[in-house]
């Protein structure tokens, strides 16, 4: 049961590990995605950077004169009254705003790694009308003050930052009443995934392969570790049945089963103080077998053993629950009677050396052997005894006295008082 029980805490502390193995890696693969993100974020913001600057240089000087062309018509949506202009060779100009050139950067962009675009809540061009992704970016950027955002949509990264009404933007801007510092709109920039998966996979194929391994690692010396730790076990669990045994024999006479002499004086001393403290009455009572030498000599030395043991049971079946039986002796047994007056411990002694008296032990070699015991009683309350040696040589004097008076006898530390 102790043995099933650690093995299970075993199965569960590897569970545990390939658990911890795999929050490990889930918290790998969640910080390898915001990795994503957070270089999605960076490379946006360079791109922004740098069309921002390209808008400042523009608005700075009042946007930019280049030839009318196919792909450079005047912009409609430029109300001032310099837009077109000739110059001294005869050759049409027509004025580039910032907006006019951040569209036709965004045109030229289009179809590559990175596409870029701007947009406004408020457009003077319909072609910059907000998606609903930029329409709600704007709004926070408004509300909340953010100064980007940056998700995964559609298998590409886009990014938007918010453009603020500078001085410089008021020259075309006046009549939609926009005031420096406004949001006016925002420049959107995205670009594939790929770019930036191709870093991140190579991260999170590693990050996969190092669990893999400590999860396999843990798994196999998990395995390769039962029978050690079955062998251990066992080896703890014959470790503590030898300590037991080992108890078991300084505690009990190992012939008879009951306590051994060095115990039960122990015992004898504990109940002596307690009886003695308490003024509770304790009797103790010797018995001995008679003649127990010519039973060896008669029947042999393991037939002698027999009838000890046997002596032992009898005794112990007339006790309580809490009276107690020791070996005093090679053939003296010492009976420890808590709460007993000397009247109830005769009463006991008595039955005792009946039951032995009427009794036939019988071996393998004689089916009947008969025996007798001599039994001595002492009682604690009606003795002058301050110790508990002193107690047991009142018993032996008592058993002595029986032996004396023919054996087959109980005799107390009364009749000492009139022999
Ligand atoms: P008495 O009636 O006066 O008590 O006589 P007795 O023969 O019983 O007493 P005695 O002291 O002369 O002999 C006790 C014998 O008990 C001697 C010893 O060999 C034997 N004996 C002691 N221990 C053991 C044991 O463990 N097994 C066996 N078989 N005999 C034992
Ligand atoms: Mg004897
Ligand atoms: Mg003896």
């Amino acid at each position: 049961m102790k043995t099933q029980k650690l093995v299970i805490i075993y199965i569960l502390t590897l569970a545990a590990s390939a658990l911890l193995v795999g929050l490990s890696w889930s918290m790998n693969q969640k910080i390898l995605n915001a990795s994503a993100i957070e270089i999605a974020r960076v490379k946006g913001q360079s791109a922004f950077q740098l069309l921002q600057t390209i808008r400042s240089w523009s608005a700075r000087h009042g946007g930019a004169y280049v030839p009318v062309t196919e792909n450079s018509r005047p912009n409609p949506y430029l109300h001032t009254d310099d837009r077109d202009i000739v110059d001294s060779s005869g050759r049409r100009l027509t004025k580039i705003n910032p907006a006019y050139m951040t569209r036709q950067i965004s045109e030229l962009l289009q179809g590559g790694d990175i596409e870029a675009g701007m947009t406004s809540l408020r457009p003077i061009n319909p072609i910059n009308k907000p998606t609903e992704w930029e329409r709600q970016a704007m709004i926070k950027f408004e509300t909340q003050h953010l100064s980007e955002l940056v998700e995964l949509i559609d298998d590409r990264y886009r990014y938007i930052a918010p453009l603020y009404v500078e001085p410089a933007c008021l020259k075309c801007h006046t009549q939609q009443g926009y005031k420096v510092g406004d949001v006016r709109g925002a420049m959107h920039i995205n670009f594939p995934t790929s770019q930036i998966d191709v870093l991140v996979d190579k991260q999170k194929q590693m990050s996969n392969r190092a669990h893999l391994i400590a999860f396999v690692a843990i798994t196999l010396t998990g395995l390769l570790m039962i029978p050690l730790v079955m062998h251990l076990l066992k080896r703890i669990q014959q470790g503590s049945e030898q300590r037991e045994e080992l108890e078991r024999r300084a505690r009990y006479d190992q012939l008879t089963g009951v306590l051994n002499r060095s115990n039960v004086l122990e015992y004898l001393h504990n109940e002596f103080q307690q009886a003695a403290r308490q003024q509770q009455p304790f009797s103790l009572i010797m018995v001995d077998l008679d003649y127990f030498k010519t039973i060896n000599d008669t029947y042999g030395h393991r037939a002698g053993d027999k009838v000890l043991r046997c002596t032992a049971e009898m005794i112990h079946s007339q006790l309580r629950e809490n009276d107690q039986i020791g070996r005093y002796g090679g053939e003296e047994f010492c009976i420890l009677l808590p709460d007993t007056n000397l009247d109830s411990a005769l009463a006991v002694a008595e039955r005792i050396r009946s039951l032995i008296e009427h009794s036939e032990i019988s071996t393998r070699l004689h089916p009947s052997i008969r025996t007798t015991v001599s039994v001595g009683v002492a009682e604690l309350s009606q003795s002058d005894c301050s110790d508990s040696k002193m107690l047991i040589e009142l018993a032996d004097q008592a058993l002595y006295l029986a032996k004396n008076r023919g054996r087959n006898r109980v005799c107390s530390q009364l009749d000492l008082k009139t022999n």
